[in-house]
């Protein structure tokens, strides 16, 4: 950390969600009887509660089955940020699996952004959604030498993308590579999800 003549002191030592104390999420009494549905999902995270919208929305009946929690687990504890560019990846995905897969991952992503965005759209959620390019930077030399070599990769998978040294964050940089097209969620309220006005608790099936 001192490299980065960086002051971190201000920040805790326990790591605390913002999400999980400024969002109101709905809680639900246990389940303590049958109840008939086409699918069972096991999980509230992100991705529970993203299969059961989807299945939902085919009409399906779904029941979202949570231990604790809705979206308490990890995905209560990201930093919330939706983009294709997760660290160093792109080099590494063709080195390992080839363009044509690499690309296929780098699709998948933009195609996932561009879905989360029309669904913040849709349900008028109001998560202070905003589009903004994602920045990879480097503050050693080291990791310089990776910031140009996922340029490369970016190059190759016709990822649009500068490289600079220089960024308006206080942070000691030695390069970064920026990926024009990206979105990021700055906080979230997924209760539009949630509310479903036919079932008789109030939201167990979507
Ligand atoms: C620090 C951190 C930051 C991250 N930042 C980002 C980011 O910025 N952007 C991004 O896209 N990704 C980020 N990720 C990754 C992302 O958060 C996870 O991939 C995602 O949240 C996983 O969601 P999930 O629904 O699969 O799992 P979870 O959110 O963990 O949900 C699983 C749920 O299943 C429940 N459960 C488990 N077992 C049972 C059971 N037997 N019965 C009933 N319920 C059960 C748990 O209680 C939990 O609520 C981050 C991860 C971490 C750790």
């Amino acid at each position: 950390m001192k490299n980065h003549q960086l002051d971190y002191d201000f920040l805790s030592e326990k790591t605390n969600s913002y999400w999980l104390k400024s969002v109101h999420l709905p809680s639900f009494d246990p389940l303590n009887r049958s109840a008939d549905a086409d699918v069972a999902i096991v999980g509230g995270g992100i991705t529970g509660i993203t299969a059961a919208y989807l299945l939902a929305k085919e009409g399906l009946k779904v029941a979202l089955i949570e231990a604790d929690r809705l979206a308490g687990g990890t995905t209560g504890h990201t930093t919330a940020k939706i983009t294709s560019q997760h660290g160093f990846i792109y080099d590494e995905l063709i080195a390992h699996f080839g363009l044509e897969k690499a690309a296929l991952h780098y699709q998948a992503n933009q195609e996932a952004l561009k879905w989360i965005g029309q669904l913040v759209k849709e349900h008028d959620i109001p998560c202070e959604y905003q589009e903004l390019p994602a920045v990879l930077y480097a503050v050693t030399e080291k990791e310089a030498k990776k910031i140009d070599k996922e340029a490369k990769a970016y190059d190759k998978l016709g990822i649009q993308g500068t490289v600079t040294t220089s960024l308006e964050l206080p942070l000691a940089i030695k390069k970064c590579a920026c990926d024009a097209a990206s979105g990021r969620v700055s906080s979230f309220d997924v209760s539009p999800f949630f509310n479903c006005g036919n079932c008789e608790n109030g939201g167990v099936h979507l």
